[in-house]
């Protein structure tokens, strides 16, 4: 067992809950920093922008209560990295498709979901696909750890490895958010390639050049430089 320090001091199991982000939202603002939300199954798991997340049983889907000082935008990627980190723990090698994703061989298999409320709290929404089926409609473009490692793991064990791992970005994230990152722009795979991003029904095809200070993505258009601020964007490698 590793020793945790603020997440997963306190952890809420649940059968089966609409969705951990829903209910971690209910109980955060009594409930201590760190706690988390695990769930063997959502009903209406949810992406960014409202979309589905489809979270059957045998996956991992939870949700983390933050309390930090100064919430910002960053905070999504320790979701990323903790996931990138655990999948090393796996053997296996992921890559973070800023900003919420984390993707294995060309396939996502882990997507986070950050939502506050001001400076109150922040819920992380994470959903790692772990031994649980795929619908076949999501086959070309999702994958999961049973699927690359070749064997079913102990869904305990990467729950334990995650927490671990979030813990560690949690502390890097308010002590030194320039590691913070620096280790994000090593893990973003899509740095130095051809992206399209969407957002509402604009749509642009240029190079991912950087991951700004800020969290933002710096864009190179036809020789423009462009920031893309995450919110409503929809990013794809072409
Ligand atoms: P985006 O990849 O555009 O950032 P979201 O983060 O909003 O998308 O995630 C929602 C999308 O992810 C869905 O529209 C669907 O295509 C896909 N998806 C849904 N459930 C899963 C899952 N368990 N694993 C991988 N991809 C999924």
């Amino acid at each position: 067992m590793n020793d945790v320090k603020v997440i997963g001091k306190k952890i809420i199991r649940l059968e089966e809950v609409d969705s951990t982000n829903r209910y971690a939202k209910d109980i955060a603002p009594e409930a201590p920093e760190g706690t988390v939300v695990v769930a063997r199954r959502q009903s209406s798991g949810r992406g960014r922008l409202g979309r589905r997340w489809e979270s059957p049983e045998g996956g991992l889907w939870l949700s983390v209560i933050l309390k930090p000082e100064k919430p910002d935008l960053r905070l999504v990627f320790i979701g990323g990295l903790a996931v990138v980190d655990t999948l090393l723990d796996f053997g296996l090698q992921g890559g973070i498709k800023w900003p919420n994703d984390v993707w294995v061989n060309g396939k996502k298999i882990s997507g986070v979901l950050t939502e506050g409320k001001g400076n109150d709290y922040v819920l992380l929404g994470i959903g790692l696909n772990v031994n649980n089926p795929l619908p076949p409609e999501l086959s070309g473009s999702a994958t999961s750890m049973m699927l690359e490692i070749g064997r079913a793991v102990t869904l305990e064990r990467v729950l334990d490895k995650l927490l671990f791992h979030l813990d560690v970005w949690y502390t890097i994230y308010r002590e030194r958010p320039d590691l913070l990152m620096a280790r994000l722009r090593e893990r973003t795979f899509i740095l130095g390639r051809t992206v399209r991003v969407t957002e509402g029904e604009t749509t642009m095809i240029g190079r991912a050049l950087d991951v700004l200070d800020d969290g933002s993505l710096l864009l190179e258009v036809g020789g423009e430089l462009k920031r893309i601020l995450y919110g409503d964007v929809s990013l794809r490698p072409v």
